[in-house]
C-alpha cells in the first residue's frame, strides 16, 4: 500500500498551526503528530520534507466552468487542463455546474457533464446542476439529483433574461422544492431586467463597442437588487441560500442587512466571492484598444472600494467561501464582441492562481488569517456543499489531500508559465509571496516541483448527500 509522510511542516486547520508530520496510508491520512517519521521508519513511506513550510488542506473551488459549450463557442480549459491547472495552484477538488438545457431534463445535463469530465479530470471534482427550465418533470427530477446523482446544490439565474433566468414566481417554487429535498440553492444574483433595459439604451445610443460598456450595463445596483430580493425569496420558501460570485459593496450590504435582521427560523444564508474580485478592479475595462474585453464577466470587476468592503466582509464572516467562477477563454474568442460588447464571451481564468493570491492579498497583506486562509480556501466550501470531513480537513480518516506551501518563496505570474490554456494572464506580472510546493491528492503525490505527476482521469467524481434535514 502506498505510504507517505509529510515531515516537520506546520500543519494549518481552521483551528489553528501546529508542528506535526502527517501519516498517510493509501488514500487517508492516518496520523497527525510529532514523531511519526521514527515511528513509521520501518513501514518505509515515502517522505516529503516540510521544513519551513505550511501544510494546508488541498484547496477546494466551488465554481469552476470547464469545457462549458456557450452559443458560438466554448471554454478554453477543458477538464483535463483545467484540472490540471488548478493542481498545479493547490486545488485538489473543483465543483463544476451541469447546465439545463432549456427544454431538457436536469438527468440529460447530468450525463453530458459526466462524460466530458469522466476519465480527462486530474482533480476530484463534484457537480452543482443548473436550473435554467423550470416544469413539473423538472419538480421531480430534483428530488432524483440527490438520491440518484449525488447532487444536492442547484443553481438558478437571475440575469440572463431570454436564456437562463427564472422570473420569482417560478424561482419561489424551486427553491421550495429544493428545500424539500434537503438541498441548497445557489444564485446569481444580477436583475436581469435591468440590464436588458441598460443594454438596449446603450444599443439605441449606438455604443455597442467598447468593452467598458459591459461595466456600465452591468452596476452595483443591478447585483444588490437581485441579492435582497433572493435573499427575502429564501426566506418565503425556507431554502438554504448560497450566493454565488458575489461582487460588489451594495450587495454585501443587502447581506449585512439580512444577517442584522436574521431571525431564528430564518433558512441559512451563504455567501461566495471569487478571487477577481478580491484583486482586479473596473479599471480594467479602460485598458488600451481591446484589452478590456480579457476582463469582461458578470458580474463586472468593481470599485477599489467594493475590493476593501470585500476582504471586510470575509474577515467578519459575510462572505464564507472564495472561488474562481473559472470560465476561460483565449484572445481570439474575445473577439466576438469586438463591434459588440454583448457578444464578448464572459469569464475569467484563475483557476491556478486562487491560493497563492488569497494567502499573498489576504494573510501576508494582513487582511485575513492563517486559519481563516484555509477555511476560505477549503474547509467552509467542503462544510457548506457536502464534501466534509472527506474533504476539506487535515484530519485522522480524511482523504489526504494536501498541500506543502513555501511561504517565503516569491514569483510573478504570467501567461508564460502558467498551465491554463490562455494565451493572456489576467494577471500578468503579480508579484505573489508564497508558492504551492507539493501537492499531494488522495495520497498520491499530483504536483511536485512545478511538474503533474498525475494524468488527466486520476481525479475521482464525488457523491454528495442531502445537506439538510
Ligand atoms: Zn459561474
Amino acid at each position: 500500500m502506498n505510504k507517505l509522510l509529510i515531515r516537520q511542516g506546520t500543519v494549518v486547520t481552521t483551528s489553528g498551526a501546529t508542528q506535526a508530520d502527517v501519516y498517510v496510508e493509501g488514500e487517508t491520512i492516518r496520523e497527525i503528530g510529532p514523531g511519526l517519521e521514527r515511528k513509521h521508519r520501518g513501514d518505509a513511506p515515502r517522505i516529503i520534507d516540510a521544513q519551513g513550510c505550511y501544510v494546508f488542506p488541498g484547496g477546494i473551488d466551488p465554481h469552476t466552468h470547464f469545457d462549458l459549450p456557450l452559443k458560438t463557442t466554448r471554454t478554453a480549459d477543458d477538464f483535463a487542463t483545467g484540472s490540471l491547472a488548478a493542481l498545479h495552484g493547490g486545488t485538489t477538488t473543483v465543483i463544476d455546474f451541469a447546465n439545463q438545457a432549456p427544454g431538457g431534463t436536469l438527468a440529460t445535463a447530468i450525463e453530458q457533464w459526466h462524460k466530458l469530465a469522466e476519465g480527462r479530470t486530474a482533480c476530484d471534482y463534484a457537480f452543482h446542476v443548473s436550473v435554467t427550465d423550470w416544469n413539473e418533470k423538472t419538480r421531480a427530477e430534483i428530488h432524483e439529483c440527490i438520491a440518484k446523482h449525488g447532487i444536492p446544490t442547484f443553481k438558478t439565474f437571475m440575469a440572463y433574461k431570454g436564456t437562463y433566468m427564472i422570473d420569482d414566481a417560478r424561482m419561489l417554487e424551486i427553491l421550495r422544492e429544493v428545500k424539500r429535498a434537503g438541498g441548497l440553492a445557489l444564485v446569481h444574483a444580477e436583475n436581469g431586467d435591468m440590464i436588458e433595459f441598460l443594454v438596449g439604451e446603450l444599443r439605441a445610443a449606438g455604443s455597442l463597442a467598447a468593452p467598458k460598456n459591459h461595466a456600465l450595463s452591468h452596476p452595483p445596483i443591478a447585483e444588490a437588487e437581485a441579492c435582497g430580493r433572493i435573499i427575502d425569496l429564501a426566506r418565503v420558501a425556507g431554502c438554504p441560500l448560497y450566493v454565488v460570485h458575489l461582487s460588489s459593496e451594495d450587495a454585501l450590504d443587502r447581506v449585512r442587512l439580512a444577517a442584522t435582521h436574521a431571525e431564528a427560523s430564518d433558512p441559512p444564508l451563504y455567501v461566495e466571492t471569487c478571487i477577481q474580485y478580491l484583486t482586479l478592479d473596473q479599471s480594467r475595462y479602460n485598458l488600451k484598444g481591446f484589452e478590456g474585453a480579457r476582463f469582461v464577466l458578470s458580474p463586472p470587476l468593481r470599485a477599489k472600494k467594493d475590493l476593501r468592503a470585500l476582504w471586510k466582509g470575509l474577515s467578519k464572516n459575510l462572505i464564507q467561501t472564495v472561488a474562481t467562477d473559472h470560465c476561460s477563454f483565449r484572445a481570439e474568442q474575445r473577439e466576438l464582441g469586438r463591434e459588440d460588447f454583448t457578444k464578448i464571451p464572459n469569464g475569467l481564468a484563475g483557476v491556478e492562481h486562487r491560493l497563492e493570491l488569497l494567502y499573498s492579498e489576504g494573510v501576508e497583506g494582513r487582511k485575513i488569517s492563517l486559519e481563516r486562509f484555509v477555511e476560505l480556501s477549503s474547509t467552509a466550501a467542503a462544510k457548506l456543499l457536502g464534501l466534509y470531513p472527506r474533504k476539506g480537513a487535515i484530519a485522522v480518516g480524511s482523504d489526504a489531500d494536501l498541500v506543502v506551501f513555501d511561504p517565503n518563496q516569491t514569483h510573478v505570474i504570467s501567461a508564460k508559465t502558467h498551465h491554463m490554456n490562455v494565451d493572456y494572464s489576467n494577471y500578468e506580472g503579480w508579484k505573489v509571496k508564497g508558492k504551492v510546493k507539493t501537492v499531494v491528492l488522495r495520497g498520491t503525490v499530483a504536483i511536485e516541483d512545478g511538474q503533474a505527476r498525475v494524468a488527466p482521469g486520476f481525479g475521482k467524481y464525488l457523491r454528495r448527500e442531502a445537506l439538510t434535514r
